[in-house]
C-alpha cells in the first residue's frame, strides 16, 4: 500500500454518505498529467438526465469537496422537479484554485470524464467557471450546456438566475408587506459575483437601498463603480439592520447560532444550500418569523435557461418560465402558512410529489 493510500481518512465512508443522501452514482476522476481532481455526483435521474454545473473551489480537504458535491447534486434534483423540468439532479466539483489551477487541458480532461457518462450527467458553469471553460469541455463532449452564444449555446446562466431570485424576492415582499415594490427596502447582497452583481442591477433599477459585501475587493470596487451601493464588512453582514438578506456567495451561511442574530424580515438569495441544515434551520427561521425563500426554487432560473439549450435555445421562453418563480414562491409561502409548515418543507413536498408521481 502506498503512503498516499494510507492517508485516506477512515471517516470518509462514501457509500454510507451516498445512501444517506440517496445518490445513484458518484464518480471520482483524477489525471496525473493535468493535475485534475474532480468528483461527479449523480443524485437522481427519475425525471431525466442529471444536469448541474461544475464548481471549482480550493477545498481544504476531500471530505469537504465530497460533502459539497453530494449536497449540491441533491439540490439539483429538487430544483429541476419544482421547476417542472424533465431533468434529474447532478453536480461536479473540481478541486483547486480557479484563478491559478484552471487551464484548457484541465477542462478538456474533465470533459473527457463527463463524456464517459454518455449523457447521464450534463454539465454547465458554477462557481469558478465561465462560458470559455464550457467551450473547452464542449471540445470533448456534447453533454455540456452554458456554452457561448457564438457556439449556439445560451451563454452565461447568471443573469437569468438573478432574474429568478429577483422574482422570488418580489413575491416574498408581497407576502410580507402586501406590495412587491422593493423601492427603499434595505437589502444586503452577500457576494457580488456573477449572480450577485446582476441581482444588484435589478434592485438598483427598482430603487432599493443596497448594501454589498464580498471577500474580493476587486469585485466590490467593480460593483460600486457602476451602482449606488454601500459596502459593508463581511463580519457585519448578519448583524446588519436590513429588510432583506440576499446570500449570493457560497452555501451554509445560516445556522443555529447566527439565525438568532439576523435582523431582517426576508432571506432570499441565489446561493445554493444557504442553510447548514435545511430542516432545523428553516424551522428556526419560521420561529423567528423570518420568511425564507427556498434557495433551490428561487435560483432555478439558470437551470431553466441551460435546459432550454438542450432543445434549441429560446431566450424569451426561458425568461417567461423563470418569471413563474414569482407565483410559485407566493403559492409556497401561502401554503406553508396555511399548513403550519416551513416554506422549505412545502417546496420539498411539491418537488417530491412530482418525482414520485412520474
Ligand atoms: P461567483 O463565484 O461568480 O460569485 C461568488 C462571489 O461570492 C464571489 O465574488 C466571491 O468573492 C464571493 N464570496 C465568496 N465567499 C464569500 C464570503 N464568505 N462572503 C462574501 N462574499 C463571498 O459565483 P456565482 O456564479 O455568482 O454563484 C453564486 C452562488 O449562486 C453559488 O452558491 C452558486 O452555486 C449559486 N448559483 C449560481 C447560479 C449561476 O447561474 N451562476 C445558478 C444557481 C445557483
Amino acid at each position: 500500500m502506498s503512503e498516499s493510500t494510507n492517508k485516506i481518512p477512515k471517516s470518509m465512508k462514501i457509500l454510507a454518505e451516498m445512501s444517506s443522501y440517496e445518490h445513484e452514482q458518484v464518480v471520482f476522476c483524477q489525471d496525473k498529467n493535468t493535475g485534475l481532481k474532480a468528483i461527479i455526483a449523480i443524485h437522481d435521474t427519475t425525471l431525466g438526465p442529471a444536469l448541474g454545473g461544475t464548481r471549482m473551489w480550493n477545498y481544504s480537504c476531500e471530505e469537504d469537496a465530497l460533502e459539497d458535491v453530494l449536497r449540491l447534486s441533491r439540490g439539483m434534483t429538487y430544483k429541476a422537479a419544482i421547476s417542472g423540468l424533465k431533468l434529474g439532479g447532478g453536480k461536479a466539483v473540481i478541486v483547486g484554485d480557479s484563478k491559478k489551477d484552471k487551464s484548457e487541458v484541465l477542462m478538456r480532461k474533465f470533459g473527457q470524464f463527463v463524456d464517459t457518462l454518455a449523457g447521464k450527467y450534463i454539465t454547465a458553469e458554477d462557481v469558478g467557471m465561465n462560458t470559455k471553460d464550457m467551450e473547452y469541455v464542449r471540445m470533448e463532449t456534447k453533454h455540456v450546456t452554458g456554452i457561448p452564444k457564438s457556439m449556439g449555446g445560451s451563454g452565461d446562466p447568471s443573469p437569468v438566475t438573478a432574474y429568478g431570485v429577483y422574482m422570488g424576492m418580489k413575491a416574498c415582499a408581497r407576502y410580507c408587506w402586501e406590495k412587491d415594490n422593493l423601492e427603499g427596502k434595505r437589502i444586503v447582497v452577500q457576494g457580488v459575483g456573477n449572480v450577485g452583481e446582476y441581482l444588484v442591477q435589478y434592485l438598483y433599477e427598482e430603487g432599493a437601498d443596497i448594501y454589498i459585501s464580498d471577500i474580493s475587493k476587486e469585485k466590490l470596487d467593480q460593483v460600486q463603480s457602476k451602482y449606488d451601493v454601500t459596502v459593508i464588512n463581511n463580519s457585519d453582514v448578519l448583524d446588519f439592520d436590513m429588510d432583506i438578506f440576499a446570500p449570493c456567495a457560497l452555501g451554509g451561511v445560516l445556522n443555529t447560532h447566527n439565525i438568532e442574530r439576523l435582523k431582517c424580515k426576508i432571506v432570499c438569495g441565489g446561493a445554493n444550500n444557504q442553510l447548514e441544515d435545511e430542516v432545523r434551520d428553516s424551522l428556526h427561521l419560521k420561529k423567528r418569523k423570518i420568511v425564507f425563500a427556498p434557495d433551490f426554487l428561487v435560483n432555478s432560473g439558470g437551470l431553466i435557461n441551460v435546459y432550454s439549450e438542450i432543445n434549441g435555445y429560446d431566450k424569451e421562453k426561458s425568461l417567461n418560465k423563470t418569471k413563474e418563480i414569482y407565483q410559485t414562491t407566493l403559492d409556497i409561502l401561502n401554503k406553508s402558512n396555511k399548513e403550519g409548515i416551513t416554506s422549505y418543507a412545502s417546496a420539498m413536498k411539491i418537488a417530491e410529489e412530482r418525482i414520485n408521481n412520474s
